[in-house]
């Protein structure tokens, strides 16, 4: 029977709301062969998916998620088989949990300034082991009726554009791959069709990708239709990149997003897809 595999995965360790646990029983329910851990700017989810993927008999790729810049937009860049026992990533993840904190706190304060019932200190009692961002915001907001949906949230108070939104500080594109590949990692263009890119300036952006050390680029992705998935799956060898991807399961977050590959969201990544790119890791 032919395995599927899902590398782009979060958890409670950034703003996904399964613990990491929960995320490997849930792959071992749905069969599946194997799947990356990939939080935001955390490796703190890791260990105990390892754990509970060698208990459960899963395989769990240790990976990350970093949010970087190119050109001043973001860049998120995946690593997969990154060594979270190492303290390689660390200076990098640091410097973006720090900036990440000093936004938090613009974004709450203004908010607080106009008469909204929010702190830094009640959303860190709610979430105290995530990496907080703007998804657990929203999540409060609806809780104190605010808003009625997390979209809503971020329509009217938290997206770009909106009256609390506060720009972050990113790490260039070229630390984050450099800071990923220290640490035995290989790195991925992430969700290439999310940055609204023209077609010249996808090739751009994947092509100093590619220069800057990024091995491979997320074609399969729960947000991309057939015709998407087909042009990155055509352009990844032009460009001499393998192909990648995932679902960027959020837990209940995204409830429109379904960890796996191939089950309610037809999303179906073949084991072969993570065999190439281990034996990119080991030349
Ligand atoms: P942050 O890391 O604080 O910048 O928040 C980014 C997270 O918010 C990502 O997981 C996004 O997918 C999510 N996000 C951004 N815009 C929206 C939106 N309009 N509705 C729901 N989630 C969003
Ligand atoms: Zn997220
Ligand atoms: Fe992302
Ligand atoms: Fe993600």
């Amino acid at each position: 029977m032919e395995r599927f595999v899902d590398l782009h995965v979060h958890t409670t360790a950034s703003d996904g709301t399964d613990t990491p646990s929960r995320v490997v029983a849930l792959a071992k329910k749905l069969g599946l062969g194997a799947i990356a851990i990939t939080d935001h700017d955390s490796i703190a989810g890791v260990e105990e998916a390892v754990q509970a993927g060698k208990d459960l008999g899963v395989e769990v790729i240790p990976g990350i998620e970093i949010s970087a810049d190119y050109l001043g937009n973001k860049a998120h860049i995946v690593g997969l088989f990154v060594d979270h026992t190492r303290e390689d990533l660390r200076p990098a993840l640091d410097w973006s949990v720090y900036e990440r904190a000093m936004r938090n706190e613009k974004i709450v304060g203004a908010m607080a300034a106009d008469g909204f019932d929010i702190s830094l200190e009640t959303l860190n009692r709610l979430y105290p082991d995530s990496i907080l961002g703007r998804p657990h915001m929203a999540e409060y907001l609806m809780k104190k009726g605010y808003v009625s949906s997390v979209k809503e949230a971020f329509d009217r108070y938290l997206g770009e554009g909106c009256p609390y939104y506060r720009n972050k500080e990113r790490l260039s594109m070229e630390m984050a791959v450099n800071a990923i590949r220290h640490s035995g990692g290989i790195a991925v263009i992430a969700h290439p069709l999310q940055y609204g890119y023209s077609e010249m300036e996808l090739c751009c952006f994947l092509q100093t990708g590619k220069d800057l050390g990024c091995a491979a680029l997320e074609a399969y992705y729960s947000e991309h239709g057939p015709e998407e998935q087909a042009m990155l799956l055509s352009m990844a060898p032009q460009l001499g990149l393998e192909v990648s991807g995932g679902s960027d399961y959020h837990g209940s977050r995204k409830p429109h997003i379904f960890l796996g590959s191939g089950i309610e969201n037809g999303l179906r990544i073949p084991y072969s897809v993570l065999e190439s790119l281990k034996s990119l890791r080991e030349n």
